[in-house]
């Protein structure tokens, strides 16, 4: 998707570390992070919304899931962690590709 700044991540045209990359998914660290470990989860295909789910979509959601409860050690997330999906505008969402936002590292505030 032309213009997104997570499909150019993907694409290794926006350089950012990879903390875990597989076919379907990268994890790299937020740039403005809102906790001690703040990380994104970027699944490659770009959609923006869970609205937009269908049979191919929930697989690579799935996955993601999966994979996140296999990455928590490696991402000293062991203590527990947050998990925030922004959608549209109410939600906050500022980059319009899906991803999952991975707060811990410390005891978090009460939303
Ligand atoms: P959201 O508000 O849920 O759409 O989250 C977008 C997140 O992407 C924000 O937390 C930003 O700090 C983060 N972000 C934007 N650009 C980059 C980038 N180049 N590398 C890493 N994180 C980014
Ligand atoms: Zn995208």
């Amino acid at each position: 998707m032309e213009n997104c700044i997570f499909c150019k991540i993907v694409a290794g045209d926006i350089p950012s570390p990879r903390l875990y990359e597989d076919d379907k998914m990268i994890v790299i660290r937020d740039i403005e992070p809102k906790a001690k470990l703040h990380y994104l989860c970027i699944p490659k295909q770009h959609f923006a919304l869970l609205s937009e789910m269908d049979e191919g979509r929930a697989e690579i959601v799935k996955h993601v899931f999966q994979t996140i409860s296999t990455l928590e050690e490696q991402l000293g997330l062991q203590g527990g962690y947050r998990v925030i999906i922004n959608q549209g505008e109410d939600g906050g969402q500022t980059v319009h590709h899906l991803h999952i936002h991975l707060l811990g590292g410390e005891k978090l505030s009460d939303f």
